[in-house]
């Protein structure tokens, strides 16, 4: 989503090839010592959906192993897809404004105006600022802002008198900023820092946006939450890196800035939040150490990913064992919502539509009448799950179950709940299938 033209010395560019290129040295500190920490197979572009009705055709798929640096630390994917294979012409940019984020960034926006005493005039930049939510507070805080977006939301954002350049995210971006709107005091980065190639080129150009004293301010899925809560299907292409706030303190090391703030947000599944300014700028607060000394007490990466390793296997066959024995008995499953993690769910653990009958989708999502990809499993509207009432809903969006089963409940879902991750458990329900399994 972001421009790709930057060189990057370390390592070849997958942009602009129509095909990958294999991760041979560490996408931030170039060392050839990867170490293999885990490998998913081959997964399908998550994006690219096949109407209901056609015939399944030749498709790429690109293998997902995850490495670890053993120099930096940094968790990271063994390959890169050209991002024009990832993000087609037609890739169906949505808001993903959901109310978990829009609370996380009014929340950011009276964190940072507390920590960074902020008065209300300091102009505040939003890279990937999309339909411009975020922006919006610091605006309604009286902030000049600018949003750099490179989708149709740019103009959106712009209707809802969010100022925002359509244009993808680079040097020359960087520099149309600072000359309409001078530099910035605050530069933020929310769910797209782990997903460009090039990183080193993207932080050198927020740089040049940056006022001496200012801060830049990112959001990334966390990978202790990754490791704790066995998110292994966040592990798709379009994320290239999983930070630990050591990896992440390294990267922004390398440009002369440090963390000045850190900690774990809700986000995601959860995420964590850094804030970055130059060296000796700003007072480094104890959430920085605090959140160090967690990851550290947690024992060597190396021994965590290798645990890990070993989990994701488990939950594979603990899920294959739990939905034998509800097939045995004949009970319908539908799996419900079709994020990006869903595919790397259902393709790992290779469920097709014997297993799972339909994925149900929000009405009006564009998914609704596709395949999930890589199968011949049909995403239908929601309405099905309450209609047909099957005997179980599977949760794709597990990571936010606990919202998601009372809402169903509450909406008419009579049905039992299945967890599948971290460790596949079934929950509620008043069907007989269960009744009889528990
Ligand atoms: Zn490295």
């Amino acid at each position: 989503m972001i421009d790709t033209n930057q060189a990057t010395p370390e390592l070849a560019r997958a942009a602009g090839t129509g095909g990958s290129v294999v991760v041979d040295r560490c996408q931030v500190c170039g060392s050839t010592g990867l170490e293999s920490v885990l490998f998913l197979g081959y997964l399908p572009p998550v994006n690219q959906m096949r109407p209901l009705g056609q015939r399944p055709h030749e498709q790429p798929a690109y293998p997902a192993e995850l490495l670890r640096c053993a120099k930096c630390q940094l968790v990271q994917l063994g390959l890169i897809v050209d991002p024009a294979i990832l993000f087609p012409p037609d890739y169906p940019y949505t808001s993903g404004t959901t109310r978990i984020l829009r609370e996380n960034f009014a929340e950011l926006w009276r964190e940072s105006t507390g920590i960074l005493g902020l008065r209300g005039s300091e102009l505040v930049v939003d890279v990937g600022s999309n339909d411009g939510t975020l922006l919006e507070n610091f605006r309604a805080a009286g902030h000049p802002v600018c949003g750099v977006e490179p989708t149709l939301m740019a103009n959106l954002a712009n209707e809802r008198g969010v100022r925002t350049i359509m244009s993808f995210f680079g040097p020359a971006a960087a520099a149309r900023v600072v000359q309409e709107c001078g530099r910035a005091q605050i530069v933020t980065a929310t769910n797209v820092f782990a997903h460009i190639e090039g990183v080193h080129g993207i932080v050198d150009s927020v740089l040049a946006m940056i006022a001496d004293d200012g801060v830049f301010i990112t959001e990334s899925h966390y990978l202790m939450a990754l490791i704790e809560t066995l998110q292994y299907d966040t592990i798709y292409h379009e994320h290239l890196r999983h930070y630990s706030l050591e990896s992440l303190g390294y990267l922004l090391g390398m440009h002369g800035l440090e963390v000045i703030h850190a900690k774990r947000i809700p986000t995601h599944g959860g995420s964590i939040r850094a804030y970055a300014a130059r060296r000796g700028a700003r007072p480094v607060l104890p959430s920085v150490g605090r959140l160090l000394d967690e990851e550290r007490a947690a024992g060597p990466l190396a021994d965590r990913l290798q645990a890990f390793r070993g989990r994701v296997a488990r939950s594979k066959v603990d899920l294959h064992a739990l939905l034998k024995d509800l097939l045995g008995r004949r009970a319908r499953i539908y799996g419900v919502g079709a994020p990006s993690r869903a595919s790397t769910l259902i393709n790992y653990t290779a469920l097709d539509r014997e297993i799972l009958d339909c994925v149900v989708e929000v009405k009006g999502s564009y998914k609704v009448g596709k395949y999930m990809p890589g199968t011949m499993i049909p995403v239908v509207d929601e309405a099905r799950l309450f209609d047909d009432q099957p005997e179980f809903a599977l949760l794709l969006s597990w990571h936010i179950a606990d919202e998601l089963m009372p809402k169903l409940t509450e909406r008419g879902f009579r049905g039992g709940y299945i967890v599948p991750l971290p460790e596949p458990r079934i929950v509620g329900g008043a069907s007989p299938s269960r009744q009889v399994i528990e």
